[in-house]
């Protein structure tokens, strides 16, 4: 059995990283591109709100990024998930499958629809949903019925399946599509973490009917806060249009709505910032995946841990690198993330698991969730922003690469 050498971790690290400056947080934003110059216009024109050129402008390139017909700007990826979930129809005590290892926003949208999270199991190859775990499963809790998909067990519909792309990494798509077309479950794919993440080509969050990215200060790119939520019905994209933006029917100068919408509009100012960001997003995609190819050399041959890589049917933007200690060493996680944060290298465990909350605890679930709770006693996230690659890290390298790259 091989052993685990704490040191030899820390080198490793030591050797990708920045070894100079301030401590090296987890994701940090850069501000390398056009920021300055369409904020400055939104502020020198007085478009800083709700209406503006940088919210359908943002949209459209978000459209093109992701090869989707439409994206509708909001205000968060929370936000973003919550509309999803009311487009396909998710109702009051309805029920929607979720995976027990992601973060708070994904279990909370489904809690918002007044419907329950009902947790499944991860795949250790991909570290989201396990579509395979999850058809064996529904084979015996579910029962298709005219009104859609039944669990047995709780009496209540199943309506929809929340895979979420967990630290960048795409889920295994087709087997997921497929299960869900059987079981008459809407699939809307959480892609807060997966912007730039491909699967089998194809850019993430064009599986289901509706999905949702984050704009938020620590994901790919920022938009201060912010989400999106993406699909290639056209008629749906207008009706998530006019749900974000308070249901106000067209007109001159009445007010009349006609659902209760929400105000969850993106405003001008956070466009802009996106625009900019946007433009800037293959360069960061660049650099994040040759972070994680510096990662995997330097973990290589290091024993008691793995540095996990992209499933083989993916590309992924390495949102937050992971390292995965060897399952005889989760022991040593915590006294890792100790020597770490302490050394100004941050690092984070895996978020505590849905299904272990308090809130939460009494949410249905699959019997066993053991591939999520392990993979949660050996994960660790590594820095993992795009200025730290390589050949660019140095003093002033955050606000320049962009240019020099
Ligand atoms: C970031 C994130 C969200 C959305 O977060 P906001 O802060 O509301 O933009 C949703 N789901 C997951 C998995 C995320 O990581």
């Amino acid at each position: 059995m091989s052993g685990f050498n704490q040191t030899a971790i820390i080198n490793a690290l030591k050797a990708v990283l920045p070894t100079e400056g301030d401590a090296i947080s987890l994701h940090e934003p850069s501000f390398a591109g056009n920021e300055w110059t369409y904020v400055k216009e939104c502020l020198d024109t007085g478009w800083v709100s709700s209406v503006g050129k940088f919210v359908d402008r943002f949209e459209q390139q978000l459209a093109d990024y992701t090869g989707t017909k439409c994206a509708i700007a909001v205000v968060n990826g929370t936000a973003a998930l919550h509309v999803c979930l009311k487009l396909v129809g998710v109702e009051q005590d309805d029920e929607v499958l979720v995976p027990t290892l992601t973060f708070i926003a994904t279990a909370n949208a489904v809690s918002y629809c007044g419907a329950i999270p009902h947790f499944v199991d991860s795949d250790e190859t991909t570290l989201g949903l396990d579509p395979k775990k999850l058809e064996f499963y529904l084979e015996e809790i579910a029962e298709i019925r005219p009104e859609g998909c039944f669990n047995r067990k709780t009496g209540r519909r199943i309506k929809a399946a929340l895979p979420m792309h967990a630290f960048g990494h795409p889920v295994d798509l087709d087997l997921l599509v497929e299960v869900c077309r059987r079981y008459q479950l809407e699939l809307v794919e959480d892609a807060a973490e997966s912007l730039g993440s491909y699967y089998k080509g194809k850019h993430t969050g064009n599986w289901g009917k509706v999905s949702a990215l984050s704009f938020n200060g620590n994901k790919v790119i920022t938009t201060g806060g912010g989400g999106a939520i993406l699909t290639n019905d056209e008629q749906l994209g207008k009706l998530a249009k006019h749900l974000t933006t308070t249901a106000r029917v067209p007109h001159k100068w009445s007010f009349i709505h006609d659902q209760i919408g929400f105000n969850y509009r993106l405003p001008n100012i956070n466009a802009a910032l996106g625009c900019a960001q946007l433009e800037q997003l293959p360069g960061f995609i660049k650099n994040k995946r040759k972070l994680a190819e510096n990662y995997r050399h330097a973990f290589d041959g290091i024993d008691g841990v793995r540095f996990f890589t992209e499933p083989s049917f993916a590309q992924s933007n390495y949102w937050l690198n992971v390292l995965l200690l060897d399952k005889d060493f989760s022991d040593q996680r915590d006294s890792l993330l100790d020597a770490t944060n302490s050394r100004g290298i941050m690092t984070r465990p895996a978020w505590t698991l849905m299904h272990e909350l308090e809130i939460y605890k009494s949410c249905p679930k699959m019997d066993s969730l053991n591939v999520a709770e392990d993979i949660e006693l050996r994960l660790i996230n590594l820095p993992s922003s795009p200025f730290l690659e390589g050949s660019l890290c140095g003093t002033d390298s955050r606000n320049n690469y962009v240019r020099s790259a």
